[in-house]
């Protein structure tokens, strides 16, 4: 898919640029917590995003052209340090990729500083909350948010003092805990006692390799977790972006987890990429067709869900900030279609910086290197545009779709 995830890509490589593994977090299990049992480390590529969507909107052929652009603006004399050019990467403000006149002036670095763009774009998220309707970011990853911040604190305080404002029609959340290295990590129990904040414990087709007894001996405690509220996100992921998978490992791993979260009796949540006939078979073979459903981040046509969603009456379809990039047509389409009453709200975060901050201000660029879920409002604003509703309505139906789901 041809689109222009910049902010993803720049996370990725800003990943890259400043490696800081979780591991290096100083966390021990909260009292009373059963003792971590030491991970086996199976060799794995590396993986950028957790949900490893983010190369389909980023090609090859892009990254070649903004390198090429940053070349030519060193060979055409624009005065760049290496910190700048890095700047300008990670704002995603190659004009080139925007669809932007590319030339000198706007490259110079000579407009506003990063302290001057923040400060506009924390109220913008609040001068888009024109309802008194609230919402609750059904997928996010508070763990990669934290780490991508190197952030070491309680979730109310980020909320309030380090990110950028949230609005006030923000109500909760669903973090989701997929990497097995992070499951006992005392964090995790920290940002569990924010009242509004609600969970997903499962192994993501990423970290199908680490999958063992032990760590299901881990899933089949945290599963009981007050605040955890589903099974995921687990599923198939056929991209081998990082290198050839195996493609049979992870449906073994997916169909167990299928299996032990219709034993406990939890909603699943549900990740596919270029994997459907697959995860189709399994969900069918191993999951009663009552069960309740998230299929989370749907990029593709409506069409390749629509099986799955008569025959699962209770399957959900999330939707992030990707609906807002004008060149994710598939999802677009597939949100423009999709009944609100099958349709969840989400962010991913810290993933999918919505358009609605990059393109009003900053002429398709932006400062905010991150997503957080108090932008799950400009998915909302955005089916609401797609679809010829009120935001209202479409923030009062997904809230009454997560109540089902989730049961919060
Ligand atoms: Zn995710």
């Amino acid at each position: 898919m041809d689109t222009e995830e910049s902010n993803n890509d720049n996370i990725e490589k800003e990943e890259e640029l400043n490696p800081e593994p979780s591991e290096s977090r100083e966390e021990k299990p909260e009292p009373g917590t059963a003792t971590p049992v030491p991970l086996e480390t199976a060799p794995r590529a590396s993986v950028a995003g957790v949900d490893g969507s983010l190369d389909d909107y980023m090609t090859a052929q892009q990254q070649q052209k903004m390198m090429e652009q940053m070349m030519a603006m060193q060979a055409s004399g624009v005065a760049m340090d290496p910190q700048s050019m890095m700047m300008a990467m990670m704002n995603g403000g190659m004009a080139g990729m925007n669809g932007m006149p590319m030339g000198n002036q706007e490259m110079s670095m000579a407009g506003p500083s990063m302290e001057e763009q923040i400060a506009v774009a924390k109220p913008m998220l609040q001068n888009l909350d024109t309802t008194d309707k609230k919402f609750i970011d059904t997928h996010c990853h508070i763990d990669v948010m934290f780490k991508k911040e190197s952030y070491d604190g309680d979730w109310d305080t980020y909320r309030d003092n380090v990110a950028i404002q949230f609005p006030n029609s923000y109500e909760g959340c669903i973090t989701s805990f997929c990497d097995p290295k992070l499951f006992m990590r005392k964090f995790a129990f920290d940002v569990l006692k924010s009242e509004t904040v609600h969970c997903c414990f499962g192994v993501h087709p990423h970290y199908a390799t680490l999958y063992g007894a032990e760590v299901e001996a881990q899933l089949e405690l945290l599963i009981g977790h007050p605040k955890c509220v589903a099974w995921g996100a687990v599923g198939l992921d056929y991209t081998d972006k990082y290198g050839r998978t195996d493609h049979s490992l992870q449906q073994a791993v997916f169909k167990r987890q299928c299996e032990l979260a219709v034993k406990y009796k939890k909603p699943l949540v549900v990740q596919c990429r270029r994997a459907e006939s697959d995860l189709s078979r399994i969900l069918k073979e191993v999951v009663p067709r009552e069960h309740k459903i998230h299929r989370h981040c749907l990029n593709d046509r409506l069409e390749t869900v629509k099986d799955l969603m008569e025959y699962f009456p209770n399957m959900y379809i999330g939707f992030t900030n990707v609906i807002t990039n004008n060149r994710a047509q598939d999802a677009r389409d597939a949100a423009a279609a999709c009944p609100l009453e099958r349709m969840l709200l989400e962010t991913d975060a810290p993933h999918f910086v919505p358009r609605t901050l990059r393109s009003e201000v900053f002429g398709g660029t932006t400062p905010v290197s991150m997503s957080h879920p108090g932008m799950a409002l400009c998915v909302a604003l955005e089916i609401a545009q797609m679809q010829g509703r009120t935001l209202d309505e479409v923030l009062e139906k997904t809230r009454e779709n997560c109540r089902n789901m989730y049961g919060v």
